[in-house]
């Protein structure tokens, strides 16, 4: 349901990704692991085209684009199709929790005031926080506003969503409750696709595994063999640093 084919990017002579493919299924959630500067935010930044890959195909479902020749619309259709959470979160500060949820379905989906409202209140239920609707972001924990950026993503009811390091701005006693939202939305079959340094929960809430290092992937499979039986040398060098 998402095809990436050989999708290459570089920043001036860097070459950071060196032809990227990658197929995950509706449903997956994949964990893409690596050392610091392997490329994996810029892949999931190809994605949706916050980057644009210089070479390469993105299919998201029924759509396609070779990246060379995509337009606007193309890029238009490519967002439209996915949702990122950001590590810090990018909530809107001098709007209030809902506004900051309903703001992507007004505006962006042209859905009216009523309809996104009540699809807003339904995802912050699920993401535990119906009791922070009317709350500015400044007055919340980080656990909480990257909750809202959760819920944010989730009512648009995205083909994929992308997460990038999702906890890794957050103290560590506010990481569980993102995590174990993230898994919660994971159980009721969202695809995600998520940057992540938090092994274990790649290991348990993940269903596919990808593990990255200077702008190739390495090694890939289901958590379960990945981590107890890494193949690669360099796959068993870095998780060797988190046992
Ligand atoms: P990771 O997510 O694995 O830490 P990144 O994708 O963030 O890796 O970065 C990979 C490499 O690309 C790094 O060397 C980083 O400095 C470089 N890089 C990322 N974004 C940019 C950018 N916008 N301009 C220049 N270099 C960048």
């Amino acid at each position: 349901m998402i095809q990436l084919t050989n999708i290459r990017k570089s920043f001036g002579a860097q070459q950071v990704l060196q032809g990227i493919d990658l197929t995950v299924q509706k449903g997956d959630v994949v964990a893409i692991l690596g050392p610091s500067g392997s490329g994996k935010t810029t892949l999931l930044r190809c994605i949706n085209f916050l980057e644009k890959p210089d070479v390469g195909t993105v299919r998201i479902g029924s759509f396609g684009v070779d990246c060379r020749a995509a337009g606007k619309k193309d890029i238009l259709e490519l967002r439209r199709r996915t949702a990122m959470v950001f590590q810090h979160y990018n909530l809107f500060k001098h709007k209030t929790v809902l506004e900051n949820v309903m703001e992507g379905l007004t505006v962006v989906r042209k859905l009216p005031r009523e309809e996104a409202k009540q699809r807003s209140l339904e995802v912050l239920e699920k993401v535990g926080l119906s009791h922070k609707t009317d709350a500015y972001p400044s007055a919340l924990s980080g656990g909480q506003q990257q909750r809202v950026g959760i819920a944010r993503a989730l009512a648009l009811n995205p083909e994929v969503i992308l997460f990038d390091e999702p906890t890794s701005a957050l103290d560590p006693e506010l990481v569980g409750e993102v995590l174990a939202v993230i898994r919660r939305i994971a159980r009721e079959g969202v695809t995600m696709i998520i940057v992540t340094h938090e092994m274990a929960f790649a290991r348990d809430a993940a269903s596919h595994v990808v593990f990255m290092d200077g702008g190739v992937i390495v090694e890939q499979g289901p958590p379960d063999e990945l981590f107890a039986r890494p193949q690669e040398e360099r796959t068993k060098q870095f998780l060797a640093r988190f046992s």
